[in-house]
Protein backbone atom coordinates (compact mmCIF):
# COMPACT_ATOMS: atom_id res chain seq x y z
CA UNK A 1 0.00 0.00 0.00
CA UNK A 2 1.23 3.20 -0.57
CA UNK A 3 1.93 5.40 2.20
CA UNK A 4 -0.08 8.60 2.51
CA UNK A 5 3.27 11.29 2.23
CA UNK A 6 4.60 8.82 -1.02
CA UNK A 7 5.17 10.78 -3.72
CA UNK A 8 2.47 10.58 -6.20
CA UNK A 9 2.48 11.17 -10.28
CA UNK A 10 1.79 13.92 -11.70
CA UNK A 11 -1.93 13.95 -12.96
CA UNK A 12 -2.70 12.40 -16.49
CA UNK A 13 0.79 11.00 -16.62
CA UNK A 14 1.30 7.06 -16.33
CA UNK A 15 3.69 4.70 -15.65
CA UNK A 16 3.50 0.70 -17.36
CA UNK A 17 4.23 -2.49 -16.48
CA UNK A 18 3.14 -5.80 -17.69
CA UNK A 19 0.39 -6.24 -20.72
CA UNK A 20 -0.03 -2.46 -21.04
CA UNK A 21 3.85 -1.88 -21.28
CA UNK A 22 4.09 -4.90 -24.07
CA UNK A 23 1.00 -3.12 -25.97
CA UNK A 24 2.95 0.07 -25.97
CA UNK A 25 6.16 -1.62 -27.37
CA UNK A 26 4.23 -3.25 -29.83
CA UNK A 27 2.88 -0.93 -31.27
CA UNK A 28 6.18 0.89 -31.65
CA UNK A 29 7.94 -2.01 -32.92
CA UNK A 30 5.20 -2.63 -35.20
CA UNK A 31 5.38 0.96 -36.70
CA UNK A 32 9.37 0.93 -36.89
CA UNK A 33 9.28 -1.96 -39.00
CA UNK A 34 6.63 -0.57 -41.27
CA UNK A 35 8.21 2.90 -41.53
CA UNK A 36 11.46 1.03 -43.05
CA UNK A 37 9.54 -0.85 -45.27
CA UNK A 38 8.07 2.85 -46.28
CA UNK A 39 11.76 4.59 -46.37
CA UNK A 40 11.17 7.12 -43.61
CA UNK A 41 14.28 8.35 -42.10
CA UNK A 42 14.25 8.28 -38.07
CA UNK A 43 15.17 11.53 -36.85
CA UNK A 44 14.92 12.46 -33.15
CA UNK A 45 13.93 15.84 -31.98
CA UNK A 46 13.78 17.70 -28.69
CA UNK A 47 10.93 17.68 -25.96
CA UNK A 48 11.31 21.23 -25.40
CA UNK A 49 11.04 24.17 -27.88
CA UNK A 50 11.17 27.88 -27.60
CA UNK A 51 7.19 28.26 -27.07
CA UNK A 52 6.87 30.47 -30.44
CA UNK A 53 7.52 27.24 -32.27
CA UNK A 54 3.65 25.75 -31.24
CA UNK A 55 2.05 29.54 -30.86
CA UNK A 56 3.63 30.20 -34.71
CA UNK A 57 2.82 27.36 -36.30
CA UNK A 58 -0.63 25.68 -34.52
CA UNK A 59 -2.29 29.06 -34.30
CA UNK A 60 -2.91 31.15 -31.14
CA UNK A 61 -6.73 30.30 -31.51
CA UNK A 62 -6.49 26.52 -31.28
CA UNK A 63 -7.44 24.45 -28.14
CA UNK A 64 -3.82 23.69 -27.89
CA UNK A 65 -2.21 26.80 -27.73
CA UNK A 66 -4.94 28.62 -25.59
CA UNK A 67 -5.39 26.12 -23.32
CA UNK A 68 -3.42 22.83 -23.14
CA UNK A 69 0.61 23.79 -23.24
CA UNK A 70 2.72 22.88 -20.83
CA UNK A 71 4.77 26.45 -20.73
CA UNK A 72 7.29 28.17 -18.66
CA UNK A 73 9.98 30.05 -18.29
CA UNK A 74 13.21 28.00 -17.92
CA UNK A 75 16.34 28.97 -15.59
CA UNK A 76 17.72 31.70 -17.97
CA UNK A 77 13.85 33.14 -18.16
CA UNK A 78 13.60 31.53 -22.09
CA UNK A 79 10.01 31.06 -22.29
CA UNK A 80 9.83 26.90 -24.02
CA UNK A 81 7.14 24.06 -23.65
CA UNK A 82 6.54 21.16 -23.59
CA UNK A 83 5.86 19.44 -26.84
CA UNK A 84 1.89 19.44 -28.02
CA UNK A 85 2.95 17.58 -31.00
CA UNK A 86 6.05 16.67 -33.42
CA UNK A 87 5.31 18.16 -36.58
CA UNK A 88 6.11 21.98 -35.63
CA UNK A 89 9.72 20.57 -34.22
CA UNK A 90 9.80 18.67 -37.34
CA UNK A 91 9.35 21.86 -39.25
CA UNK A 92 11.88 24.01 -36.98
CA UNK A 93 14.31 21.32 -37.53
CA UNK A 94 13.83 21.31 -40.81
CA UNK A 95 14.65 25.17 -41.04
CA UNK A 96 17.70 25.50 -38.17
CA UNK A 97 19.12 21.70 -39.11
CA UNK A 98 19.64 22.27 -42.74
CA UNK A 99 17.42 19.08 -43.55
CA UNK A 100 16.52 21.17 -46.36
CA UNK A 101 19.28 19.99 -48.44
CA UNK A 102 17.59 16.38 -47.63
CA UNK A 103 14.09 17.28 -49.64
CA UNK A 104 11.90 15.70 -50.48
CA UNK A 105 12.41 14.60 -46.64
CA UNK A 106 10.22 11.25 -45.67
CA UNK A 107 10.69 11.13 -41.76
CA UNK A 108 8.97 9.32 -38.78
CA UNK A 109 9.41 9.59 -35.09
CA UNK A 110 8.06 8.16 -31.84
CA UNK A 111 8.04 9.76 -28.36
CA UNK A 112 5.80 11.65 -25.39
CA UNK A 113 4.12 14.76 -26.20
CA UNK A 114 1.80 16.75 -23.56
CA UNK A 115 -1.19 18.87 -23.81
CA UNK A 116 -2.94 20.01 -20.16
CA UNK A 117 -6.37 18.18 -20.92
CA UNK A 118 -8.81 16.71 -18.44
CA UNK A 119 -8.01 12.74 -18.39
CA UNK A 120 -10.16 10.31 -19.14
CA UNK A 121 -10.04 6.80 -20.93
CA UNK A 122 -7.63 7.68 -23.86
CA UNK A 123 -6.95 10.84 -22.93
CA UNK A 124 -3.36 12.15 -20.62
CA UNK A 125 -1.62 14.86 -19.99
CA UNK A 126 1.90 13.19 -21.17
CA UNK A 127 0.47 10.94 -24.13
CA UNK A 128 2.93 9.02 -26.57
CA UNK A 129 2.96 9.88 -30.36
CA UNK A 130 3.94 7.89 -33.28
CA UNK A 131 4.78 10.43 -35.81
CA UNK A 132 5.28 10.08 -40.21
CA UNK A 133 6.20 13.35 -42.09
CA UNK A 134 7.24 13.96 -45.64
CA UNK A 135 8.90 17.70 -46.41
CA UNK A 136 9.22 19.32 -49.28
CA UNK A 137 6.79 17.19 -51.61
CA UNK A 138 3.92 19.35 -53.22
CA UNK A 139 2.60 15.93 -54.80
CA UNK A 140 -0.38 14.08 -54.34
CA UNK A 141 2.15 11.06 -54.01
CA UNK A 142 3.03 12.21 -50.96
CA UNK A 143 -0.26 12.66 -49.62
CA UNK A 144 -0.83 9.03 -51.07
CA UNK A 145 2.51 7.97 -49.62
CA UNK A 146 1.94 8.53 -46.29
CA UNK A 147 -2.10 7.86 -46.02
CA UNK A 148 -0.69 4.55 -47.38
CA UNK A 149 1.94 3.95 -44.14
CA UNK A 150 -1.02 4.94 -41.85
CA UNK A 151 -3.02 2.56 -43.54
CA UNK A 152 -0.66 -0.58 -43.35
CA UNK A 153 0.52 -0.01 -39.85
CA UNK A 154 -2.97 -0.38 -38.60
CA UNK A 155 -3.41 -3.21 -40.76
CA UNK A 156 -0.61 -4.56 -39.30
CA UNK A 157 -1.62 -3.66 -35.76
CA UNK A 158 -4.49 -5.69 -36.77
CA UNK A 159 -6.90 -2.61 -36.27
CA UNK A 160 -7.87 -2.59 -39.92
CA UNK A 161 -11.12 -3.50 -39.66
CA UNK A 162 -12.36 -1.51 -36.75
CA UNK A 163 -10.43 1.68 -37.92
CA UNK A 164 -12.20 3.96 -40.74
CA UNK A 165 -9.89 6.68 -42.85
CA UNK A 166 -12.05 9.20 -43.28
CA UNK A 167 -10.81 12.15 -45.82
CA UNK A 168 -11.41 15.80 -46.50
CA UNK A 169 -9.82 18.30 -48.51
CA UNK A 170 -9.64 22.00 -47.23
CA UNK A 171 -9.04 23.12 -50.78
CA UNK A 172 -5.97 25.82 -51.45
CA UNK A 173 -6.38 29.33 -49.65
CA UNK A 174 -8.92 31.11 -52.23
CA UNK A 175 -10.80 27.77 -51.23
CA UNK A 176 -10.61 27.74 -47.97
CA UNK A 177 -11.55 31.65 -47.68
CA UNK A 178 -14.44 31.53 -49.71
CA UNK A 179 -15.79 28.41 -47.31
CA UNK A 180 -14.36 30.20 -44.22
CA UNK A 181 -16.75 33.26 -45.23
CA UNK A 182 -20.02 30.82 -45.94
CA UNK A 183 -19.24 29.02 -42.94
CA UNK A 184 -19.31 32.15 -40.82
CA UNK A 185 -22.38 33.22 -42.06
CA UNK A 186 -23.95 29.76 -41.45
CA UNK A 187 -22.92 30.20 -37.78
CA UNK A 188 -23.49 33.68 -37.00
CA UNK A 189 -27.38 32.79 -38.29
CA UNK A 190 -27.24 30.14 -35.18
CA UNK A 191 -25.24 32.36 -33.04
CA UNK A 192 -27.56 32.12 -29.84
CA UNK A 193 -27.92 28.14 -30.43
CA UNK A 194 -23.70 27.37 -30.30
CA UNK A 195 -22.26 26.52 -27.28
CA UNK A 196 -19.99 29.23 -25.58
CA UNK A 197 -16.33 27.42 -27.31
CA UNK A 198 -18.19 27.67 -30.41
CA UNK A 199 -19.62 31.57 -30.13
CA UNK A 200 -15.91 32.51 -29.43
CA UNK A 201 -14.88 30.56 -32.31
CA UNK A 202 -17.19 32.22 -34.52
CA UNK A 203 -15.56 35.64 -35.30
CA UNK A 204 -11.84 34.34 -34.78
CA UNK A 205 -11.98 31.07 -36.73
CA UNK A 206 -15.58 29.49 -37.93
CA UNK A 207 -14.01 26.93 -39.76
CA UNK A 208 -12.87 25.34 -36.26
CA UNK A 209 -16.63 25.34 -34.75
CA UNK A 210 -16.39 21.96 -37.02
CA UNK A 211 -14.57 20.32 -34.99
CA UNK A 212 -16.34 21.01 -32.10
CA UNK A 213 -16.52 18.27 -29.31
CA UNK A 214 -19.71 20.16 -27.98
CA UNK A 215 -23.21 18.10 -28.67
CA UNK A 216 -25.11 21.36 -28.71
CA UNK A 217 -22.67 22.38 -32.04
CA UNK A 218 -23.50 19.20 -33.52
CA UNK A 219 -26.93 19.43 -35.49
CA UNK A 220 -25.75 23.02 -36.51
CA UNK A 221 -22.72 21.24 -37.77
CA UNK A 222 -24.25 18.84 -39.23
CA UNK A 223 -26.42 21.52 -41.93
CA UNK A 224 -23.08 23.65 -42.19
CA UNK A 225 -21.85 24.10 -45.90
CA UNK A 226 -19.59 21.83 -47.27
CA UNK A 227 -15.89 22.69 -48.81
CA UNK A 228 -17.38 20.88 -52.57
CA UNK A 229 -19.26 23.85 -53.11
CA UNK A 230 -15.84 26.29 -53.08
CA UNK A 231 -13.16 24.16 -54.71
CA UNK A 232 -11.38 25.56 -57.29
CA UNK A 233 -10.56 23.06 -60.03
CA UNK A 234 -6.95 23.30 -58.82
CA UNK A 235 -8.06 22.21 -55.66
CA UNK A 236 -10.80 19.24 -56.82
CA UNK A 237 -7.75 17.95 -59.52
CA UNK A 238 -5.46 17.82 -56.58
CA UNK A 239 -7.51 15.84 -54.81
CA UNK A 240 -8.88 13.63 -57.31
CA UNK A 241 -5.51 12.72 -57.71
CA UNK A 242 -4.96 11.99 -54.13
CA UNK A 243 -8.20 9.82 -53.86
CA UNK A 244 -7.35 7.84 -57.31
CA UNK A 245 -3.65 6.79 -55.63
CA UNK A 246 -5.63 6.17 -52.55
CA UNK A 247 -7.81 3.56 -54.87
CA UNK A 248 -4.51 2.38 -56.64
CA UNK A 249 -2.81 1.70 -53.48
CA UNK A 250 -6.25 -0.53 -52.20
CA UNK A 251 -6.01 1.72 -49.23
CA UNK A 252 -9.76 2.12 -48.55
CA UNK A 253 -11.27 5.75 -47.03
CA UNK A 254 -14.67 7.52 -46.84
CA UNK A 255 -15.66 11.02 -47.23
CA UNK A 256 -16.34 13.40 -45.16
CA UNK A 257 -16.99 16.94 -46.41
CA UNK A 258 -16.72 18.68 -42.29
CA UNK A 259 -13.74 17.24 -41.33
CA UNK A 260 -11.39 19.30 -40.72
CA UNK A 261 -8.86 19.51 -38.00
CA UNK A 262 -7.83 21.26 -34.87
CA UNK A 263 -5.03 22.79 -36.05
CA UNK A 264 -4.30 26.37 -38.56
CA UNK A 265 -1.70 24.69 -40.67
CA UNK A 266 -3.79 22.46 -43.02
CA UNK A 267 -4.18 22.61 -46.54
CA UNK A 268 -5.92 20.23 -49.00
CA UNK A 269 -6.15 16.51 -47.84
CA UNK A 270 -6.74 16.54 -44.26
CA UNK A 271 -7.92 12.82 -42.85
CA UNK A 272 -8.37 10.85 -39.95
CA UNK A 273 -8.91 7.03 -39.25
CA UNK A 274 -11.60 6.73 -36.35
CA UNK A 275 -12.54 4.08 -34.26
CA UNK A 276 -16.41 4.03 -32.42
CA UNK A 277 -14.49 1.34 -29.94
CA UNK A 278 -13.22 4.39 -27.76
CA UNK A 279 -16.12 6.56 -26.91
CA UNK A 280 -15.13 10.41 -27.72
CA UNK A 281 -11.49 9.77 -28.33
CA UNK A 282 -12.03 7.61 -31.32
CA UNK A 283 -9.46 8.94 -33.30
CA UNK A 284 -5.98 7.12 -33.20
CA UNK A 285 -4.38 8.52 -36.33
CA UNK A 286 -4.55 12.05 -37.61
CA UNK A 287 -3.05 14.54 -40.08
CA UNK A 288 -3.22 16.45 -43.61
CA UNK A 289 -1.24 18.74 -45.99
CA UNK A 290 0.55 21.68 -44.06
CA UNK A 291 2.09 23.31 -47.28
CA UNK A 292 1.97 27.10 -45.05
CA UNK A 293 3.57 25.77 -41.58
CA UNK A 294 7.66 26.33 -42.46
CA UNK A 295 6.85 29.24 -44.23
CA UNK A 296 4.88 30.58 -41.04
CA UNK A 297 8.19 29.65 -39.28
CA UNK A 298 9.74 31.93 -41.42
CA UNK A 299 11.34 29.32 -43.98
CA UNK A 300 11.02 29.20 -47.58
CA UNK A 301 7.73 27.72 -49.27
CA UNK A 302 7.52 24.04 -48.54
CA UNK A 303 4.55 22.11 -48.87
CA UNK A 304 4.60 18.90 -46.56
CA UNK A 305 2.27 16.45 -45.08
CA UNK A 306 2.05 14.07 -42.31
CA UNK A 307 0.37 12.29 -39.19
CA UNK A 308 0.46 11.56 -36.15
CA UNK A 309 -1.34 8.80 -34.22
CA UNK A 310 -1.59 8.13 -30.44
CA UNK A 311 0.13 5.14 -29.07
CA UNK A 312 -2.05 4.85 -25.67
CA UNK A 313 -5.38 4.67 -28.15
CA UNK A 314 -3.56 2.03 -30.62
CA UNK A 315 -2.64 -0.19 -27.62
CA UNK A 316 -6.29 -0.44 -26.32
CA UNK A 317 -7.25 -1.64 -29.71
CA UNK A 318 -4.56 -4.36 -30.52
CA UNK A 319 -5.05 -7.76 -29.08
CA UNK A 320 -2.43 -8.48 -26.25
CA UNK A 321 0.72 -9.50 -27.75
CA UNK A 322 3.00 -12.72 -26.19
CA UNK A 323 4.81 -11.85 -23.90
CA UNK A 324 8.50 -12.17 -24.06
CA UNK A 325 9.01 -15.82 -22.72
CA UNK A 326 13.01 -16.93 -22.06
CA UNK A 327 14.28 -19.88 -24.41
CA UNK A 328 15.37 -21.75 -21.24
CA UNK A 329 15.93 -20.75 -17.35
CA UNK A 330 19.11 -21.96 -15.27
CA UNK A 331 18.35 -23.38 -12.20
CA UNK A 332 21.74 -24.55 -10.51
CA UNK A 333 21.78 -25.66 -7.03
CA UNK A 334 25.25 -24.79 -4.49
CA UNK A 335 27.87 -22.54 -5.46
CA UNK A 336 29.99 -24.43 -7.72
CA UNK A 337 26.75 -24.49 -9.72
CA UNK A 338 25.72 -21.02 -9.89
CA UNK A 339 29.83 -20.00 -10.84
CA UNK A 340 28.97 -22.43 -13.49
CA UNK A 341 25.86 -21.31 -14.38
CA UNK A 342 26.60 -17.39 -14.48
CA UNK A 343 28.93 -18.10 -17.20
CA UNK A 344 26.42 -20.46 -19.46
CA UNK A 345 23.89 -17.55 -18.65
CA UNK A 346 26.21 -14.79 -20.05
CA UNK A 347 27.27 -17.79 -23.31
CA UNK A 348 24.00 -18.24 -24.67
CA UNK A 349 23.07 -14.62 -24.05
CA UNK A 350 25.95 -13.45 -25.88
CA UNK A 351 25.01 -16.39 -29.01
CA UNK A 352 21.99 -14.76 -29.15
CA UNK A 353 19.43 -17.30 -26.87
CA UNK A 354 17.32 -15.38 -24.49
CA UNK A 355 18.00 -17.02 -21.14
CA UNK A 356 17.21 -16.36 -17.53
CA UNK A 357 18.49 -17.66 -13.84
CA UNK A 358 16.46 -18.60 -11.17
CA UNK A 359 18.59 -18.03 -7.92
CA UNK A 360 16.22 -17.62 -4.85
CA UNK A 361 14.64 -20.55 -2.67
CA UNK A 362 15.12 -24.50 -3.16
CA UNK A 363 14.99 -26.40 -6.22
CA UNK A 364 11.54 -26.20 -5.91
CA UNK A 365 11.21 -23.01 -6.14
CA UNK A 366 14.10 -22.80 -8.58
CA UNK A 367 11.87 -24.83 -11.03
CA UNK A 368 8.36 -22.82 -10.40
CA UNK A 369 10.28 -19.66 -11.31
CA UNK A 370 11.33 -21.52 -14.39
CA UNK A 371 7.51 -22.37 -15.34
CA UNK A 372 6.01 -18.91 -14.50
CA UNK A 373 8.25 -17.52 -17.12
CA UNK A 374 7.22 -19.37 -19.23
CA UNK A 375 10.79 -21.12 -20.55
CA UNK A 376 10.83 -23.99 -22.78
CA UNK A 377 13.84 -25.55 -21.16
CA UNK A 378 15.23 -25.98 -17.44
CA UNK A 379 18.80 -26.14 -17.77
CA UNK A 380 20.01 -28.14 -14.29
CA UNK A 381 23.33 -27.64 -12.42
CA UNK A 382 24.16 -29.54 -9.39
CA UNK A 383 27.92 -30.23 -7.97
CA UNK A 384 27.88 -33.98 -10.06
CA UNK A 385 26.89 -31.86 -13.23
CA UNK A 386 29.58 -29.33 -12.52
CA UNK A 387 32.02 -32.05 -12.09
CA UNK A 388 30.92 -33.78 -15.50
CA UNK A 389 30.75 -30.70 -17.57
CA UNK A 390 27.10 -31.35 -18.18
CA UNK A 391 23.96 -30.17 -17.46
CA UNK A 392 20.09 -31.32 -17.42
CA UNK A 393 18.26 -29.95 -19.88
CA UNK A 394 14.66 -30.17 -18.74
CA UNK A 395 11.83 -29.39 -21.83
CA UNK A 396 9.34 -27.92 -19.42
CA UNK A 397 6.20 -28.42 -22.26
CA UNK A 398 7.41 -32.39 -22.58
CA UNK A 399 8.67 -33.20 -19.47
CA UNK A 400 11.52 -35.16 -20.99
CA UNK A 401 14.88 -34.25 -19.65
CA UNK A 402 18.74 -35.12 -21.14
CA UNK A 403 22.32 -34.32 -20.25
CA UNK A 404 23.78 -32.18 -22.47
CA UNK A 405 27.53 -31.24 -22.50
CA UNK A 406 28.01 -27.63 -21.73
CA UNK A 407 29.37 -26.49 -25.04
CA UNK A 408 26.49 -28.38 -26.57
CA UNK A 409 23.82 -26.49 -24.75
CA UNK A 410 23.21 -23.51 -27.16
CA UNK A 411 23.09 -25.75 -30.56
CA UNK A 412 20.60 -28.34 -28.24
CA UNK A 413 17.92 -25.21 -27.45
CA UNK A 414 18.55 -23.92 -30.62
CA UNK A 415 17.35 -27.34 -32.34
P1 LIG B 1 -8.70 14.79 -29.95
O1 LIG B 1 -9.73 15.29 -30.91
O2 LIG B 1 -8.96 13.41 -29.47
O3 LIG B 1 -8.40 15.77 -28.87
P2 LIG B 1 -6.59 15.92 -31.47
O4 LIG B 1 -7.25 16.37 -32.72
O5 LIG B 1 -6.30 16.93 -30.41
O6 LIG B 1 -7.38 14.68 -30.83
P3 LIG B 1 -4.07 15.49 -32.78
O7 LIG B 1 -3.54 16.80 -32.38
O8 LIG B 1 -4.46 15.27 -34.19
O9 LIG B 1 -5.28 15.10 -31.82
O10 LIG B 1 -3.05 14.33 -32.33
C1 LIG B 1 -2.93 13.11 -33.05
C2 LIG B 1 -3.32 11.92 -32.21
O11 LIG B 1 -2.70 11.97 -30.94
C3 LIG B 1 -4.79 11.83 -31.89
O12 LIG B 1 -5.49 11.27 -32.94
C4 LIG B 1 -4.80 10.93 -30.68
O13 LIG B 1 -4.69 9.56 -31.07
C5 LIG B 1 -3.54 11.34 -29.97
N1 LIG B 1 -3.82 12.27 -28.87
C6 LIG B 1 -4.02 13.61 -28.94
N2 LIG B 1 -4.20 14.12 -27.71
C7 LIG B 1 -4.10 13.08 -26.83
C8 LIG B 1 -4.17 12.96 -25.42
N3 LIG B 1 -4.35 14.02 -24.63
N4 LIG B 1 -4.03 11.73 -24.87
C9 LIG B 1 -3.83 10.64 -25.65
N5 LIG B 1 -3.74 10.68 -26.98
C10 LIG B 1 -3.87 11.89 -27.58
MG1 LIG C 1 -7.25 17.47 -28.66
Amino acid sequence: MAQINTPQPVRGMQSLLGEEADRFAHVVATFERVRRLFGFRRVEVPVLEPTAVFARSLGETTDVVSKEMYSFEDRSGDNVTLRPEFTAGIARAYLSEGWQQFTPLKVATHGPAFRYERPQKGRFRQFHQLDAEILGAAEPQADVEVLSFADQLLRELGVGGTVVCKLNTLGDPATRSAWRDALHEHFASRRADLSEDSRDRLDRNPVRILDSKAHADWPIVDSAPVIDDFLTAEASDFFAAVTAGLDAAGVTWERAPRLVRGLDYYRHTAFEFVTDALGAQGTVLAGGRYDGLVEQLGGPHTPAIGWAAGIERLSMLIDAPAPDRPTAVLVPLGGPAEQAAIHILADLRRKGIAADMAWRGNMKKRMAKAASAGAGFAIILGDDEVGSGTAQVKNLATGEQRAVAFDGLHAALSA
